[in-house]
């Protein structure tokens, strides 16, 4: 599939991800390997290339160190995490550390310019992309009062920050896509609290109707669809986060029990409004006994879009402790949806 914001074809559908996953990352017979300290400089020998494309990740790190030296960023006594934090794609839970094939690597690092982060794209197959590391989490900041909201992203100094991870849930794993420059970290740890919690709701209540308020790249509402519920409504302020809770309904299709997904926007139109307040429904996707439907809006004025008493509603908030003390927001929500609501 075509990736939504570069165009290149680096997307896979959930089925062929998951049918590759254990292969992925794990070495051929000829792999070679050599763990590194990451506290201080690397050791100068590493292996060469393996003829199967895989890499091991420590030896990713020493081509990318030696680079930095050449480009005179490092001066060759900085430690080897100095160069950033490794994020695989697709994120899959690991025993062991990966051995990397072709364009599996997106690094979020302080250190690379444009220049040495081109020349890593082009010299390291195994680099996917390159994301300045800023201090401000990616997504929408606090409100202050009335002013409109601060938003922040990440640059990709090089290739493409759209990236998958894989979250099991007791019906098989849901594929979530993401611009990872604009969306929260969330890897898999091979155990999923708050996918549990969704489980263990959905199985007290039997909603017919499961809402994810604030969803941001669809986890938790489309588990709810793999896990039955025959209704589901995502929904997200921020563009990024409401455009890929489409995009990964599309990616689950099959296993959503969806015949069609239809978008009413792309990614570059809904890229022009980056807050939104009304809800604007981003796409549908419809089976036989299936409905979703993602809108991008404010989750105080979701209520619009709700016409069912047999509604669940999951707010999974960035700042969980700010967001529990908003007991009017949940007094509105219960008084104008009903339902049963809670926080994972
Ligand atoms: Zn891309
Ligand atoms: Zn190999």
């Amino acid at each position: 599939m075509h990736c939504p914001v570069c165009g290149n074809d680096h997307i896979s559908d959930a089925q062929d991800l998951l049918s590759r996953k254990h292969e992925i990352f794990t070495p051929c017979p000829d792999c070679n390997h050599r763990i590194q300290n990451k506290a201080g400089p690397p050791d100068d020998s590493s292996p060469p290339p393996c003829h199967c494309g895989r890499v091991f990740i420590d030896d990713v790190y020493v081509r990318l160190y030696r680079l930095l030296v050449d480009e005179g960023i490092f001066f060759g006594d900085e430690p080897l995490s100095a160069i950033g934090t490794p994020l695989i794609d697709p994120g899959i839970y690991l025993r062991f550390p990966p051995f990397l094939p072709p364009r599996t690597l997106l690094l979020i690092s302080s250190v690379f310019d444009e220049d040495a982060a081109h020349r890593a794209y082009h010299e390291i197959d195994q680099v996917s992309g390159i994301l300045n590391q800023s201090l401000i989490p990616p997504g929408i900041g606090d409100r202050q009062d009335n002013a409109p909201p601060v938003c922040s992203e990440q640059q990709v100094l090089c290739g493409c920050d759209v990236r998958a991870d894989l979250f099991p849930t007791s019906k098989g794993p849901v594929v979530v896509y993401k611009k990872q420059g604009a969306a929260h970290i969330e890897f898999p740890h091979g155990f999923d609290p708050k996918i549990r919690s969704v489980e263990a709701a959905i199985k007290k209540v039997h909603p017919s109707l499961f809402v994810d308020a604030c969803s941001g790249v669809g986890t938790l509402g489309i588990a709810g669809g793999i896990l039955g519920v025959h209704h589901i409504m995502l929904n997200d302020p921020w563009y990024a986060a409401a455009f890929f809770s489409a995009f990964n309904m599309q990616v689950n299709k099959k296993a959503l029990s969806l015949d069609e997904c239809t978008f009413s926007t792309d990614f570059s139109h809904l890229a022009r409004e980056k807050v939104r307040e009304e809800p604007l429904l981003v796409a549908e996707g419809y089976g036989a006994e299936n409905r979703i439907e993602v809108f991008q809006g404010r989750m105080e004025l979701l209520y619009s879009q709700i016409h069912d008493p047999s509604v669940l509603t999951v707010f999974d908030p960035f700042d969980k402790k700010q967001f529990r003390q908003n007991q009017s927001f949940f007094s509105n929500w219960e008084h104008s949806v009903g339902g049963e609501v809670f926080i994972p």
